[in-house]
């Protein structure tokens, strides 16, 4: 097949095509829309929330390789919002258009154990971790790294689905039976302070754009609460974060916007104190923030990103603090009230079905900077 000639920036009345449909393709169609561009979502359920806002829609399973072939040749870049689709439909979808991220970035986030070794690789500390494809494997690794650890699958793991923490005494074989089989990585239990993030974007041209790295707090596994600048996080050490972020991008020729997720564990102000989670090769749910808290969106900047244009100013908008909430199954039926609150930027992503644990929508808010 004949490699894409679709070069240069995509020109407004152009056409992004986002594989995925949830809510992060649907923000990116939303911010594609104001710079006068055109969105095509590929998914595999045609209920999907992006759909709503966009001007081509292609239902179909992320294997097929005519209608990703099609898909790609009615747009002018691809792009995507969600991390876990085959290395080949990402190979097809390069044959017939540019894809933003390369595939070798998702080939690498999209595997724990290839995502840790080349963060490894630049120097850069993760958990400490074993790959566990067998019990003797998992019972290996405990010794080698002890108790608490969390056992993980490679692949397709969000919001908590697929791990676990194993303590002394569990029965291993009954727990990674749980797990169905498939390849999974032990990491060994990080004692964080707290958990940060670096959302940051790199363009065609290898500029490098960070936020505020921000502070998150989970509820179940669950993105709960993102604050920005994050509490007690020491300058250097945020620093220290961003430049970890930009030498991950940089390694990867990386275009588009990704997240670093980072835990920071006692000891002194810096890089010492950091070690990296994940990356996640897409705009980030910690990053939603930056609709109203920067002067750029991360889903503007997802554009400007792929698309080839100069990078926006992912300056903080003022100098107020900005906390960004998610409102998590039933807690989007309090809309009115969040409605009714001055200064409470509500955004809902058009989800039928409140679910426990599904990401219904999420309010940000601009507050007086915290004393410190
Ligand atoms: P992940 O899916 O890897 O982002 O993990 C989800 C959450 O589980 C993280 O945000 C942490 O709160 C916790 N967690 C994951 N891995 C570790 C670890 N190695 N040590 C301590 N906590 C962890």
């Amino acid at each position: 097949m004949a490699k894409t000639t679709k070069a240069g920036p995509v020109r407004p009345g152009g056409t992004i095509g986002i594989l995925g449909g949830g809510q992060l393709g649907r923000m990116i169609a939303l911010a594609a829309a104001n710079y006068g561009l055109k969105v095509h979502v590929y998914a595999p359920d045609a209920d999907s929330p992006a759909f709503d806002v966009c001007s081509a829609t292609t239902v179909a399973p992320y294997e097929d390789a005519q209608a990703l072939a099609a898909f790609a040749d009615s747009v002018d870049v691809v792009t995507y919002e969600f991390e876990n689709i085959p290395h080949a439909t990402a190979e097809i979808l390069a044959r017939h258009a540019p894809l933003h991220p390369n595939p070798r970035a998702l080939l690498t986030t999209q595997d724990r154990l290839a995502e840790k070794r080349f963060v490894n690789g630049l120097g850069i500390p993760t958990a400490p971790f074993r790959s566990v494809d067998t019990v003797q494997d998992l019972s290996d690794a405990l010794d080698a790294l002890g108790f608490p650890a969390v056992l993980k699958t490679r692949r397709f793991g969000y919001d908590g689905k697929g791990q676990r923490m194993i303590r002394d005494g569990d029965d291993l074989a009954a727990i990674l039976a749980g797990f169905g089989g498939v390849p999974c990585i032990l990491e060994g239990f990080v004692p964080f302070e707290r958990e940060i993030s670096v959302v940051a974007a790199r363009g065609t041209d290898g500029r490098f754009a960070a936020y505020d790295p921000c502070a998150n707090e989970h509820e179940n596994h669950i993105l709960a609460v993102t604050r920005v600048p994050a509490p007690g996080l020491a300058r250097e050490t945020g620093d220290a974060a961003v430049r970890i972020a930009r030498q991950i991008a940089e390694a990867l020729d990386y275009v588009g916007v990704l997240a670093v997720e980072l835990f920071e564990v006692a000891g002194p102000a810096g890089a010492a104190r950091l070690v990296v989670n994940e990356i996640a090769p897409r705009v980030h749910n910690s990053g939603h923030w930056t609709i109203e808290g920067a002067l750029t969106s991360q889903f503007a900047q997802c554009v400007r990103a792929v698309c080839g244009w100069p990078l926006g100013d992912s300056s903080r908008t003022g100098s107020l603090d900005v906390e960004m909430h998610n409102l998590i199954g039933d807690q989007a039926d309090d809309w009115q009230r969040l409605l009714a609150e001055p200064g409470a930027h509500l955004h809902l992503y058009g989800k039928g079905d409140a679910r426990p644990g599904r990401k219904m929508g999420h309010v940000t808010r601009l507050v007086r900077p915290r004393e410190s």
